[in-house]
């Protein structure tokens, strides 16, 4: 007989990241890097279960906690194995409850619960198959990986069809590639000298040591002050030399014209890419910026879901698709977003950071570089060195690049002191900080 799901357990997690301005930029100057984290357990023997984790900055994380909390009666009780053996069903089953639904659809709090408890499950499916998820879904036959992407909105674009095209496409010499990962790992970027709220000499310092470290692509934030900026990308650019690629992020700040004029003049420092120019929801001013200017327009970090990367992706918008592990329907919703632009032929560099944003995303361009896209060409995932220490099998950052992942699960087990420590607002940290303000 299968376990059972017995419980969902919710967890609100804040760690004071902004005290020292680290993930500071243009449109969130002091985050407190969080996680929504859910734990599913069953009375399998030996502890089964499942983890996983929304990433906020801070204030609403109890929101999305308080939203994860409403899809218990869709869990508990269910056997282990019609959720683990049908994830297809499963996404479609939390994120298609007509009541919650009215609360999107499919985008913002809700959308982001039913995603981490969807994680989380793959999480638990991954663990009882013994293997990291970006094997387990690189074992699954095209028509398998298929079966766990919700079509519906996305057929004038990307047909069952066509999807198990680019599946197929992809079969041979998948095991080529998955030895290759094994060897050589995923190449990475870091953001860590980019922070906006760092001083010059720290970023100077830190552009140096992330070339040092192996890296061949460094991303600074942008989009508060122009002046500050030519002054960042000079120093930047000189500190890692002509051959090192600098990303810039202006998270969202600009309108079009404001971003086509700092685009404009940023340009000469050789910029490989604009992230998040302006809003995450206008696919045509994203493409009005990408006309306008020469930098290259990356976005998809706060894409709430794979009808807006279609759309971005028809309207010519994006050079770089930025998935995010935490920010769609989970690991399903993020398949049909790298069957798209493989579709398109667009790359895809995930957004990456936060807490366990890492972990868990390396997972997807794993996957996609065995079985979907089968390449590394033009891609690369995010990195900040930020609170790794928290999980139980922490990414392994080597000369510049991700090592594949060989524990089982998603990679983002939190590690039981931290989940004590953290605790909002009554773990020690917390209380500490509340005595001092006293
Ligand atoms: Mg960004």
């Amino acid at each position: 007989m299968s376990p059972t799901i017995t419980e969902v357990d919710v967890y609100d997690i804040r760690f004071p990241t902004s005290e020292q301005l680290d993930g500071s930029d243009a449109m969130n100057p002091d985050p407190d890097y969080s996680a929504a984290y859910v734990v599913l357990r069953t009375d399998a023997p030996g502890g089964l279960a499942g983890y996983g984790l929304c990433f906020t900055i801070g204030r609403g994380n109890d929101v999305v906690a308080a939203a994860i909390r409403t899809l218990r009666p869709y869990v508990v009780g269910r056997a282990v194995d019609s959720v683990t053996g049908d994830l297809g069903a499963f996404y479609r089953l939390l994120t298609h409850d007509s009541q919650l639904r009215w609360l999107g659809p499919e985008k913002g709090v809700m959308h982001m619960a039913a995603g981490a408890v969807v994680n989380a499950a793959w999480d638990l499916a991954a663990r009882q198959a013994g293997r990291p998820v970006w094997e387990l879904l690189a074992g699954m036959t095209p028509e398998q990986i298929a079966d766990l992407v919700d079509f519906r909105y996305l057929s004038d674009a990307l047909t069952r069809d066509e999807a198990l095209e680019i599946l197929r496409r992809a079969e041979p010499g998948r095991a080529e590639r998955a030895a290759l990962l094994r060897r050589e790992g995923y190449p990475a970027y870091t953001t860590e000298p980019g922070w906006l709220g760092y001083s010059d000499e720290k970023l100077t310092r830190l552009a140096k040591e992330a070339v040092d470290a192996g890296f061949r692509q460094i991303k600074l934030k942008v989009g508060a002050d122009l002046d500050d900026d030519l002054r960042r990308m000079r120093l930047a650019r000189e500190a890692v030399g002509p051959d090192i690629r600098i990303a810039v992020d202006a998270n969202q700040r600009w309108d079009v014209q404001e971003a086509v004029d700092w685009m404009n003049a940023l340009a000469p420092y050789d910029v490989y890419w604009i992230e998040e120019p302006t809003s995450p929801d206008d696919v045509l001013a994203h493409a009005a910026v990408r006309a306008a200017q020469p930098v290259r327009v990356a976005t998809g970090e706060h894409v709430a879901n794979r009808v807006v990367f279609k759309q971005l992706l028809q309207a010519g918008a994006v050079d770089f698709v930025q998935i995010d592990a935490a920010r769609v329907g989970g690991v399903n919703e993020n398949i049909a977003i790298l069957l798209l632009a493989a579709k398109f032929g667009v790359p895809v560099c995930p957004h990456a950071g936060g807490v366990g944003l890492c972990e868990m995303v390396q997972h997807l361009s794993m996957f996609d570089f065995v079985a979907v896209s089968g390449t590394r060409e033009d891609r690369i995932i995010e990195y900040v060195p930020h609170l790794h220490e928290h999980f139980t099998d922490p990414v392994v950052m080597e000369n510049g690049a991700y090592r594949a992942p060989d524990a089982p699960g998603f990679s983002v087990r939190m590690v039981p002191e931290s989940l004590a420590d953290y605790r909002y607002p009554d773990g020690p940290v917390w209380t500490a900080r509340q005595e001092l303000a006293r």
